[in-house]
């Protein structure tokens, strides 16, 4: 064990009982009620933040507004803009060490990995600080008595609904791509991990993002992000999270048919074929279900293998798992973390049960690590003997439980690969080329990664087919999400 010493800054911030931010000021809530923020790795509270309800939505919504409508940001020269969003970028990476705390502490990933997605966050706001200087138009081939060209214009107010998984990645996610095209936002973290999102605010201001700009409220789903997705001062939602929520947002925003990103749940396939390098597609597909202990919407949940391969890698699998330590999240050589919260905990030992009376056979882990303490551990699990209609197959567990499923061949792969509602992404481990790209294109999923998984990157877009949502995030197609087109019409 090498427990991380907690940062004097990291108690500091937590003593003072983070705030939110609206309107560029430290907000409480106007009820004054605020929740308890757990430590999952010790199941112990470490603070308290507000518990924002509708009233203090409107208020950040009008915050919001006022700066859209002010033009205090979109107004700015777009060289400007450039400026602050890459600064909000170097201070993340300058703060890295108090964040990769404060999110380790929140929701229980190993300090290591913490540090990395801090870094991935700041990455993502240098990534965007590139686009306000090219948000181009066109002029469109039209008759020699018009001249028609169309201007990119900001949506206006965002709403960032997000998960408890990667929480400051995924406000950077929603945030940078907002500011970069113009707009202003109310971010909502989920209640189980504010705190990043909170301090980001701070750092926003710091880099001299105006105040309104961005507003970050801290409160329940039902209460704050309903209030959010159902408001019709908010012109766009960008939600990622379960696919069930998911739908909940979709309706609450058809009051004003506000524009819409879902970015929700997955069961990602992840093939492997006996041409594969074995030493690699087994870490691999350990990796691809078991880091941030399963919980990623692309995990790599259901490994399909070539039957005349399934046993051999089955014990690669299992000794590539073995080899990875659980642990607290402020033990510098925790490999994976608890999961998020006692309820979460509750629902995968739920679904490993649901695994063994499906029959499905147990080949690793299976139970709650109840030798780390109150934390909420949970042993990754693999399961052997899965049929692809068994609901541990089905169902997005979002916990460290994966589903090892023979199959016969490609043709096989790809239809027991698209026997799912989902469509987040894919995985496929093979050292034939033209298999690799048989797959790639027979997957309907919106990512595809061949030899390797979980990489992301700023300028890759990513999204969803079918009920993994739609839209896309990062990238140029980002643009499409964030923007207006409006095409204007001259007569010569
Ligand atoms: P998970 O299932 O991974 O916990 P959820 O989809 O429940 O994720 O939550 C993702 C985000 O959606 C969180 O910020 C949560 O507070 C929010 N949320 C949950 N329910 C609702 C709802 N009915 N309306 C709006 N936001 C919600």
């Amino acid at each position: 064990m090498a427990q991380i010493e907690v940062l004097s800054e990291v108690s500091k911030f937590l003593e003072g009982s983070p705030k939110m931010t609206i309107g560029g000021k430290p907000t409480e809530a106007g009820s004054g009620k605020t929740f308890t923020v757990i430590d999952p790795s010790t199941a112990q509270v470490i603070t308290e933040v507000p518990r924002a309800e509708m009233g203090d939505v409107d208020a950040a919504v009008a915050s919001a507004r006022a700066a859209f409508d002010d033009k205090r940001w979109s107004g700015l020269r777009p060289g400007k803009r450039t400026e602050v969003l890459y600064k909000l970028g170097e201070l993340i990476k300058r703060n890295i060490n108090e964040l990769s705390q404060l999110e380790s502490l929140d929701s229980g990933k190993p300090i290591k990995i913490a540090s990395g997605e801090m870094w991935m966050a700041g990455e993502v706001f240098r990534y965007f600080s590139g686009w306000p200087t090219k948000m181009f138009g066109e002029t469109n081939p039209t008759t020699d008595d018009q001249f028609v060209y169309t201007l990119r214009e900001p949506v206006g107010v965002c709403g960032g609904i997000i998960p408890w998984n990667f929480p400051l990645i995924m406000a950077a996610w929603k945030i940078a791509p907002a500011l970069a095209f113009g707009n202003t936002i109310v971010l909502k973290p989920a209640e189980q991990t504010p705190l990043t999102a909170m301090r980001l605010a701070e750092l926003a201001l710091e880099a001299g993002v105006p105040e309104g700009v961005i507003n970050v409220v801290t409160g329940f789903g039902e209460e704050a992000g309903q209030a959010l997705a159902q408001h019709h001062d908010v012109d766009k939602i960008a939600f990622t999270g379960s696919t069930e929520v998911g739908r909940k947002i979709l309706h609450a925003s058809e009051g004003n048919l506000k524009r819409v990103t879902l970015e929700l749940g997955g069961k990602s396939p992840n093939i492997v074929f006996p041409d594969a390098d074995m030493k690699r597609a087994a870490k691999g597909s350990m990796f691809g279900i078991f880091l941030n202990s399963g919980q990623i919407c692309t995990a790599g949940s259901r490994i399909l293998v070539e039957r005349s391969i399934h046993d051999e890698f089955i014990e690669s699998l299992v000794a590539a798992t073995a080899s990875m330590r659980l642990g607290p999240g402020m033990d510098d050589e925790t490999g994976m973390g608890p999961v998020v919260s006692e309820q979460q905990m509750k629902r995968v030992t739920g679904y490993i049960d649901i695994g063994r009376s499906e029959g499905a056979e147990v080949v690793s882990g299976g139970n709650r690590a109840e030798e780390l303490g109150d934390g909420y551990f949970v042993e990754p699990t693999i399961f052997a003997g899965v049929r692809n209609d068994m609901r541990i197959a089905q169902e997005e567990i979002f916990g460290p439980v994966a589903a090892v499923i023979p199959v016969d061949d490609v043709d096989h792969a790809i239809e027991v690969a698209n026997n799912t509602i989902y469509g987040l992404a894919a995985t496929v481990w093979t050292n034939d080329l033209s298999k690799a790209h048989r797959v790639a294109r027979g997957v309907k999923a919106g990512t595809v990664w061949i030899n390797s998984t979980g990489q992301y990157d700023p300028s890759t877009s990513f999204g969803g087919y079918k009920q993994s949502g739609f839209g896309r995030e990062l990238g140029v197609h980002s643009m499409e999400a964030y923007t207006e087109l409006k095409s204007v019409w001259v007569s010569l």
